[in-house]
């Protein structure tokens, strides 16, 4: 190997996903010589010996936690490299994340389109709280169909937003054709990215201004956690992190930026699990004459299946699916009673396999669901770390005890 292809752990671009995810963004404390970035709970750092001219919203030096801190900078230093962008904003939570994006680059009189299925607090920000509060408006569009998409698009959107796999139906938007028709309209492509992190999914790459992650999710990994991102390019970054941050205040503490930088290690190891475990459990789902529809992208029987196997370039579909039994919402929740590995629980992404019964209409903007979701409602189910044998034995078990009705 020569000198200029040398791996570095330090600089992620001489070194793959999995060095990084291991490296990047920690520093050996000079203090103690200890080789992981210490916990360092403080709420406010020493100052120069002359303050009084200091700008006090200033985030590029140690002041105040909520202009930032060592285990912030570290994390976001490692979720940038990871996502392919130049910087990155951490956040108490995915939708502080959100919400971040769109207070900083909205202001009233602006337009929105948005996927017309969301996570239900985007869904709920876009529906109902940005226009009555802030005299936003919004337009839901199905990012299935790339001309819906442009024909919702009006001289003021300044907006497209969309979930690379959307929650809770796993409808795949196509990033590539929504970057495109954003950037015709001179508006910005933000992407949740929260079901693909990388290194299975990088929307930057395929044209997005920024991607939000719920790091809450996989990116921990571990269920102990809440945390939010966003990244992109700097100058965008920057607004966000001193209006949404600084201004408004949602900071991750330093604590739970530590444990997700220390969960964040086995990212890329976890998901080849969960992918590889997901379309097997799906797989077996669908199979089973007792379960009514499965909702997977790895299923050649997903709408959007063609469209996920080009984007994701064969590297996975995620390990979220959506199912439901064949009968009525007793016999739903009967089957989620008899599950002795699978939890129910909401949230997704973590080590334990989770499923939450939904009904039909308990989601705000559920009315843009599959009919099958409006038929049976939906369980949304989360495939975690154990034994794909386990987890199929699991459900075949259950769905053996439950007597069917509805
Ligand atoms: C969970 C989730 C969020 C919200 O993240 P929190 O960390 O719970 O605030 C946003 N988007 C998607 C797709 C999610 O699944």
């Amino acid at each position: 190997m020569n000198q200029e292809n040398r791996p570095d752990k330090h600089d992620p671009a001489s070194v793959g996903t999995s060095t990084w995810a291991v490296h990047g963004g920690n520093r050996i404390d000079e203090g103690s010589g200890a080789i992981r970035t210490p916990l360092v709970m403080a709420n406010s750092y020493r100052l120069p010996e002359d303050p009084a001219a200091m700008n006090w919203s200033a985030t590029d030096q140690p002041l105040y936690t909520r202009n930032g801190g060592a285990n912030q900078a570290g994390l976001e230093r490692k979720l940038a490299a990871m996502e392919g962008g130049e910087a990155a904003a951490v956040f108490a939570t995915g939708v502080a994340a959100l919400h971040g994006v769109f207070f900083t680059l909205l202001k009233s009189g602006d337009h929105v389109v948005v996927s017309d299925v969301t996570y239900e607090a985007v869904w709920r920000l876009f529906a109902q709280l940005l226009p009555q509060r802030y005299g936003i408006e919004a337009t839901f569009v199905d990012v299935g169909d790339l001309a819906a998409v442009r024909a919702a698009v009006r001289p003021n959107t300044k907006i497209i937003h969309v979930e690379t796999i959307a929650n809770p139906t796993t409808k795949v938007a196509d990033i590539r054709g929504v970057a495109q028709i954003a950037h015709d309209a001179g508006a910005l492509f933000t992407v949740d990215g929260t079901f693909t992190p990388p290194p299975l999914y990088q929307p930057l790459a395929d044209g997005a201004d920024l991607v939000i992650h719920s790091l809450t999710k996989y990116i921990n990994g571990h269920g102990d956690a809440m945390g939010g991102a966003v990244i992109g390019d700097s100058c965008l970054i920057d607004r966000i992190r001193h209006d949404a941050l600084v201004d408004v205040g949602g900071v991750i503490s330093p604590f739970n930026a530590w444990l997700i930088m220390r969960g964040s290690v086995t990212l890329p190891l976890r998901l080849r699990q969960h992918l590889a475990t997901a379309e097997v459990v799906a797989q077996y789902l669908q199979s089973d004459p007792r379960i009514a529809y499965v909702y997977y992208p790895g299923l050649a029987t997903h709408p959007q299946h063609d469209l996920a196997v080009k984007q994701f370039a064969g590297r996975g579909f995620g390990a979220m699916m959506a199912f439901a039994v064949k009968g009525d919402a007793d016999t739903q929740n009967r089957f989620v009673a008899n599950l002795r590995v699978i939890t129910s629980a909401v949230s997704l992404g973590h080590d334990e396999s989770l499923i939450v019964h939904v009904g039909p209409d308990a989601r705000g903007g559920s009315e843009n669901y599959p009919p099958e979701f409006l038929q049976y409602g939906h369980l949304r189910f989360s495939i975690g770390l154990e034994d794909a044998e386990d987890l199929i034995a699991d459900l075949r078990a259950a769905l053996d005890r439950t007597e069917f009705s509805g």
